[in-house]
């Protein structure tokens, strides 16, 4: 007995079938009664094996997803770059500010550490980690700094 892993050259379905023989096989195959159990085709070859080996079908919708997502996240960094002022070492500092009103709300972004974040957290002021992906590239000097006298 040998087994085959099969395709339907008709809708594409992949299904095994045991033979007797390769050449039993050969012999159906050429008669066209080795059929598709999924439409009933006869259009029915062997699969290449290769675990490697994509659907191009597949491959594409994996290249598409992947676009849509790069694009989406190149969105974010363009908005939050544009739109929000980067504030360096002191976001803490500055989320705090304006959380209790000494400062004006504006978006703004910046670093601080994993301590001072979960403090801010605790403290109720509106902060959240920006993913990796929608984090612009920081630029060398922090915008729009406060004087603190
Ligand atoms: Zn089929």
């Amino acid at each position: 007995m040998i087994r085959y892993a099969l395709i339907c050259g008709d809708c594409e379905h992949e299904f095994e079938a045991w033979f007797a023989s390769s050449a039993a096989y050969d012999g159906q195959a050429e008669k066209r009664l080795v059929t598709c159990p999924e439409c009933a085709g006869a259009h029915v070859s062997k699969q290449i094996m290769a675990p490697s080996v994509k659907s191009p079908k597949k491959a594409a919708a994996r290249d598409k997803a992947e676009q849509l997502a790069a694009e989406f996240a190149a969105k974010a960094r363009d908005h939050v770059e544009k739109n929000f002022d980067y504030v360096g070492d002191d976001f803490a500092d500055e989320a705090r500010a304006m959380y209790y009103g000494e400062t004006d709300d504006r978006p703004i972004w910046g670093a601080t550490t994993p301590e001072e974040s979960a403090a801010l957290i605790e403290e109720g002021v509106p902060a959240a980690p920006l993913p990796q992906a929608f984090t612009p590239k920081r630029p060398k000097q922090a915008r729009a700094k406060r004087n603190i006298n």
